[in-house]
């Protein structure tokens, strides 16, 4: 097998079809040579290559140096100079690149092959002694840090005490002399620290970064990543082997990165940073607060240091030519890392850009309209979970604000917590179910646990680029970066601005789409559903097949379902009505009575309370399906558990203290899930059965004769395993509509169907279909069953059946469509074989989760049914689904 792809010169092994095996960059380095844009030569080693050196204990097989040898000879070859050769050396870039981007995660090392003879020859053929000097500087502290894995803080002290003894504050105020003698101290701490002399020879220092890349894949921080991200392990990374090409060689060079529309927005504009005279990593590690890229840009913000439009018109034209271009190539927007080398322009990277939601639905419907893409692509284009970002509140335009500080609108949205100064206590108060808000003066890959626990990231340093900015927008999270008159002092858990403290603990509101900054809690306001959105949901209402229900037991949720554009309710839990208000105690007084009278007594209590529930849905419902499923928890959880509150409930339902502790006694269960729950509740006692159907149908023909427009009840039997069970249940709900029928003079149209949640319903859904009208599948419980997993013991022990690999992701989120979902392929196509026009959907949380929608697509369900903020999700999910 072939390791090693070739690019640049004219020649490309790969291209963009390739990133399994070249990586996200690789692949598009190569595409990009393959177009004739300007890419430094190089090479990759492909991600095979990853899984065989840990295959083989961490080593190269010897076939690659051959290879590898053939790919150092394509680049001296194209760009005329030589690895290691003293007069005028090559230099190299090594990187990763793993199949989708990883940023910050893994290692990089630049200018490798500088030496203590090619230093002097790149410094006579640059005619630039201190940029020689000051590569091969930077270079130590690279190496050093990533392939040696030595301190770096020894390296930045020895820096810092260069520039304090000359009385330098920048680094760029060093001379090539200063830097020659700091290249000997450096080399001194590798000696003393590593044991050996610093590597002379340019071989030996390339397989050094190659290993430390590869070595790099399974590193904490990036495992951590791959988890928070799901991203397989077993993918691997590539490596690109590159030419150097140099943004620091004075005043007519430059680098940046650049979006070729706005990724925090989505507006048609160039958007970036750059900086003159800096290298590589500079712009992104926000060590220096970039420039902007055009002069619209930076006049918006009332910005001073020129544009790169206007400080070097020419490269500049070339560079927004290169923008166009890879547009319409690619087809979405990119997201380029370039560099400018004494006036000439090289791209190092093009990817689709990372986006936020509201950028990635502006962006999909813009290139539909513009007919870059088709609208089912733009459909296709966005994430639904996204979606979540822009459907939960921003900040009420009318609220006080207390303004601390303004810094840059790195990722949008506005969230509220207790300020927290390192990850760590971000993570632990989160698991603590604290909102917080993690303050950095700047963050680094290590603080991706703590960014991910927290509500909101502030950081005082770094640009719109930087790790904090693109992290938060890829994970969604609204973060306000640069806010430079922020002074954290993290050890002491103190951040300083114009005179005021934050201390931990006290809580601050961020903007991270204007940048405020707010001490205190500042008031919400929900999105604004029209726009972008409201389009895109219309192209995905017309491919999709499925209908999108709501899990809503209020006339709010109800209200919200609509309003998110939900076709119906597809599971009311009627059990959520028996703990408001007064109503407990005519429940608690229904369980403790002794026999059916007594319940029949407090029933009566209930059912103008149940009625009044039911009417103000069907309201907000009218001529949509309502599924109204009847009382399904054990009857205990409706009791008290405190001591102090027996004798108060007792006193309010009229019993003696000790009698209300005997019954709870006598309810107790020791497994109650799986105990007098459900159907068997009704079975036992129809009377509570009998109630709440008599409450639904007087409900339903209320709001008919009020607005005409009558609901459609789908009376829904929980918990069924037999045949027997619904026919008994269904029978006392006919009775009850006949009876309310007859009472009312005029009946509705109504089904009645079932839950299927446990593996004997699935089974024999065929002979429950004969009664079942519908069936719909509560794959909360019959993940729980079928697995025998208690779904509320799981999460102590499935976070590591996820890590190793047991199920791909917690089966109680996405739905397990190996186990489960055979079962309700199984169920679907039994059903149907009994009753051709079965009406069947889903309920389960899994109603919300993009891939169990798709399966849900797959065997042909009617609907599926989500909490209200996930309707939009379920709506998109489902469009997807039908592509
Ligand atoms: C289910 O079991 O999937 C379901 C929807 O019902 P509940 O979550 O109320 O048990
Ligand atoms: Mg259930």
């Amino acid at each position: 097998t072939r390791y090693v792809y070739r690019f640049g010169g004219g020649v490309s092994d790969g291209g963009k079809g390739d990133k399994n095996l070249l990586g996200g960059k690789g692949a598009n380095l190569a595409e990009m040579a393959s177009i004739d844009l300007p890419v430094p030569p190089g090479f990759t080693i492909s991600t095979a290559m990853c899984t065989r050196y840990y295959e083989e204990g961490e080593k190269f097989p010897d076939s690659l140096r051959a290879e590898v040898a053939n790919g150092i000879a394509h680049i001296e070859q194209v760009t005329g100079k030589t690895f290691g050769n003293a007069a005028d050396p090559l230099l190299v870039s090594v990187r990763s690149g793993a199949r989708v981007s990883m940023p910050g995660m893994m290692d990089t090392v630049l200018n490798l092959g500088l030496n203590d003879a090619t230093v002097e020859g790149l410094a006579a053929a640059s005619g630039d002694a201190r940029f020689a000097w000051d590569s091969y500087r930077r270079f130590i502290q690279m190496y050093a840090d990533v392939v040696l894995e030595l301190d770096h803080g020894a390296f930045e002290e020895a820096l810092e005490v260069a520039k304090e003894d000359r009385g330098f504050t920048l680094d760029t105020e060093l001379s090539a002399d200063d830097l020659r003698a700091l290249v000997a101290e450096y080399k001194k701490l590798v000696a003393a620290e590593w044991g050996k002399p610093f590597p002379q020879d340019v071989h030996d220092q390339l397989w050094g970064a190659v290993g430390a890349v590869f070595g790099s894949w399974q590193s904490e921080r990036a495992k951590v990543y791959r988890r928070l991200n799901d991203i397989p392990g077993d993918w691997g990374t590539a490596v690109n082997v590159q030419a150097m090409v140099f943004g620091n060689m004075g005043d007519t060079s430059a680098t940046g990165v650049a979006f070729t529309r706005d990724p925090s927005k989505g507006d048609r504009a160039y958007y970036g940073e750059f900086l003159i005279n800096a290298q590589g990593e500079d712009v992104v590690a926000g060590i220096r607060t970039p420039q902007y890229l055009t002069r619209a840009a930076r006049e918006e913000a009332g910005a001073r240091p020129a544009s790169m439009e206007e400080a070097m018109p020419e490269v500049y034209a070339e560079l927004a030519a290169v923008f166009d271009r890879l547009e319409t190539h690619y087809r979405d927007m990119q997201d380029i890392e370039f560099t400018v080398e004494r006036g000439k322009l090289w791209m190092l990277q093009t990817r689709s850009g990372k986006r936020t939601a509201k950028a990635a639905l502006k962006i999909a419907v813009d290139m539909a309209n513009e007919g870059l893409i088709t609208r089912d692509e733009a459909i296709a284009r966005v994430e639904p979970q996204a979606l979540d970002q822009l459907l939960h509140p921003t900040l009420d335009p009318n609220a006080h604000r207390d303004v601390l500080t303004k810094g840059l609108p790195a990722s949008p949205g506005a969230a509220s917590g207790a300020a927290v100064f390192d990850a760590d206590t971000a993570e632990r108060w989160a698991a603590d179910g604290k909102a917080v808000i993690l303050l950095r003066t700047e963050t680094s890959p290590e603080d991706i646990h703590g960014m991910h626990a927290a509500k909101g990231i502030l950081t005082a340093r770094g640009g719109m680029t930087s790790h904090a900015a693109v992290v938060a927008r890829g994970m969604g999270r609204p973060c306000v970066s640069g806010a430079g008159t922020l002074a954290i002092d993290a050890r002491a858990k103190i951040a300083r601005v114009s005179g005021r403290e934050v201390r931990e603990g006290d809580t601050l509101t961020i903007d991270g789409s204007t940048g405020e900054v707010m001490m205190g809690e500042v008031a919400t306001i929900q999105p604004e559903l029209a726009g972008d959105f409201g389009t895109l949901m219309e192209w995905a209402d017309g491919v999709r097949r499925l209908k999108v229900r709501a899990n809503a037991e209020t006339p709010l949720d109800c209200r919200t379902a609509r309003d998110f554009g939900a076709e119906g309710v597809g599971l009311c839990r009627t059990e959520h009505m028996f703990f408001d208000g007064a109503r407990i105690t005519a429940v608690r007084q229904m369980i403790l009575a002794e026999d059916e009278a007594g319940r029949r007594v407090a029933l009566e209590k209930l059912l103008p309370e149940q009625r009044a529930d039911f009417t103000a849905i069907f309201e907000v419902m009218a001529g949509l399906p309502v599924t109204v499923r009847l009382l399904d928890p054990p009857l205990h959880e409706f009791l008290p558990h405190e001591e102090n509150e027996f004798a108060e409930v007792a006193s309010a339902a009229g019993v003696g203290v000790e009698q209300l502790k005997r019954r709870a006694a006598e309810l107790h269960e020791f497994n109650p899930m799986l105990g007098h729950r459900g159907c068997r509740l009704g079975v036992t006692y129809p009377e509570i059965y009998e109630m709440q159907a008599r409450a639904i149908f007087e409900a339903a023909i209320d709001v008919a004769e009020r607005s005409g427009e009558a609901p459609i009840p789908e009376v829904m039997i929980p918990l069924v395993a037999t045949k027997r069970e619904l026919d008994l249940m269904k029978t006392v709900v006919d009775a009850a509509a006949q009876a309310v029928f007859g009472e009312r003079g005029r009946t509705v149209d109504y089904l009645v169907g079932t839950m299927i949640e446990l593996p004997r319903a699935a089974l024999k859904a065929g002979e429950i279909a004969e009664t079942g009208e519908f069936f719909s599948f509560g794959t909360n419980d019959l993940t729980q069953t079928t697995l025998g997993v208690s779904r509320d013991d799981a999460a102590r022990f499935l976070g590591a059946y996820v890590e190793k690999g047991i199920y791909a992701k917690d089966p109680f989120v996405s739905l397990d469509v190996e186990g489960v979902g055979e079962l309700v392929s199984l169920a679907a196509e039994r059903g149907r074989a009994t009753r051709p026009a079965i009406k069947l959907g889903i309920c389960g949380e899994h109603g919300g989760d993009p891939a169990s929608i798709a399966f849900c697509e797959s065997v042909g369900l009617d609907y599926v049914s989500a909490s209200p903020y996930r309707v939009p999700i379920a709506r998109l999910a489902a469009a997807q689904a039908a592509l």
